[in-house]
């Protein structure tokens, strides 16, 4: 699904991405780990194309994303996002969230859209918040919705930055098991943490990063119990 081909971003003088090469295969979970300012979020951006790379290639299917003629708001529409915070539109109820992109973007008609949205609303367990403004949510609860935005087109890659490091940690648990169901439905899953015990749970491969380069990439299994690098084993022992 996609294949980051030697991406390097750099922002004025300091490089942050430096030389990244990383594929994801269809039904994939892929979570990225490292310290804070090590490029997780730069790089689910070049790949969201909200940052430019400076060099290198990222395909998405067969195509080359990068090329400066592709069509942007296309490229976007097949990939789903959700961010750490400020994710929902808050002058819109939860449904009218759900169902934006697929009306605006898809042109999907209103009825359609919400008949799916509903669907989606009741298997994350809010169809009772439908109508209800964002700020009337828990902060999970939020988290749940946009996560439902983000899959309501069905996009071929779902990028989910930090998506619960600005909540509560009660509420934690129930916006990543909607990511372990995700997950079991089949969905292609790019994912920045920094939960460790999560990205051992869910993931099929852990990348760590350090200072935009790629350290070790591998099973769960590998990363957390027989890293190979020293600087892995260096980083988790200060993470847990
Ligand atoms: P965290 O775990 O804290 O989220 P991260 O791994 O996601 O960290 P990035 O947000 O990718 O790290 O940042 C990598 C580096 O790039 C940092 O040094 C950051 O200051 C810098 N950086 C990120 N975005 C910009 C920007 N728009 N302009 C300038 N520098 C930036
Ligand atoms: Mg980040």
């Amino acid at each position: 699904v996609l294949d980051v081909q030697a991406v390097h971003k750099r922002f004025g003088d300091q490089p942050v991405l430096r030389g990244i090469d990383l594929t994801v295969d269809r039904h994939e979970v892929v979570v990225l780990i490292g310290a804070s300012g090590s490029g997780k979020s730069t790089l689910l951006k070049t790949i969201n194309l909200l940052e430019q790379v400076d060099d290198g290639r990222i395909f998405l299917g067969d195509e080359d994303i990068t090329d400066p003629r592709v069509d942007t708001d296309r490229v976007r529409a097949r990939i789903g996002v959700v961010f750490q915070h400020y994710n929902l539109f808050p002058h819109m109820n939860v449904l009218d969230n759900v169902t934006l992109a697929a009306r605006k973007v898809f042109g999907t008609a209103r009825a359609d859209a919400e008949r799916t949205g509903l669907a989606l609303l009741a298997r994350i367990g809010l169809a009772d918040k439908a109508k209800e403004y964002p700020d009337r949510l828990s902060g999970g609860q939020q988290q749940r919705v946009a996560i439902a935005r983000a899959i309501a087109t069905d996009p071929e890659l779902l990028l989910l930055d930090e998506i619960t490091s600005a909540l509560d940690p009660q509420l934690v648990g129930e916006v990543l098991d909607l990511v372990g169901d995700l997950k079991a439905a089949g969905s292609t899953i790019v994912m920045a943490t920094h939960e460790m015990s999560f990205a051992r749970r869910v993931a099929d491969r852990v990348v760590y990063l350090k200072d935009g380069v790629i350290i070790e990439s591998g099973p769960p299994e590998q990363i957390f119990d027989r890293p190979q690098r020293e600087e892995t084993r260096e980083f988790l022992s200060r993470v847990r």
